[in-house]
């Protein structure tokens, strides 16, 4: 299955250019060796673990417009849906867990949880 590049970087998949290049240098210096210690306690904490070698992976990908482009096209063909956390985190349900009846999603960053209303999605306000 495709990596959610996107979920990585803590970042929704309009994500410039800029903002891409900057949320990685911000997880470079957080995945610093002088700070790896301190990050293994926080995911042992949460439960999802963010290597360095991920990030660099998303970062060659994402990088180059052409390559964005490509895997930006891959992604959706991969049938999964996000939709961003107030966090600047996102949630990200792939369409084989909907079709488990999977119906709440996990923030990739914050550990909120969404349920999935499975309506037409609209681009409107849902606030509650
Ligand atoms: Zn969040």
């Amino acid at each position: 299955m495709l990596k959610d590049y996107y979920a990585l970087l803590g970042l929704p998949q309009d994500a410039t250019h800029a903002d891409i290049k900057l949320q990685y240098q911000r997880l470079l210096l957080q995945h610093h060796p002088d700070k790896v210690q301190q990050r293994q306690e926080e995911a042992k904490a949460t439960g999802s673990p963010v290597m360095l070698q991920d990030i660099k992976e998303a970062w060659e990908c994402l990088r180059e417009p052409a390559q964005r482009a490509f895997y930006d096209t891959s992604l959706k063909e991969s049938g999964s849906y996000s939709t961003p956390c107030r966090c600047s985190g996102e949630y990200v349900i792939s369409e084989a867990e909907l079709e488990l009846g999977v119906d709440t999603v996990v923030c990739s960053t914050c550990s909120l949880i969404v349920r999935i209303h499975y309506e037409v999605a609209s681009d409107g306000d849902e606030e509650d």
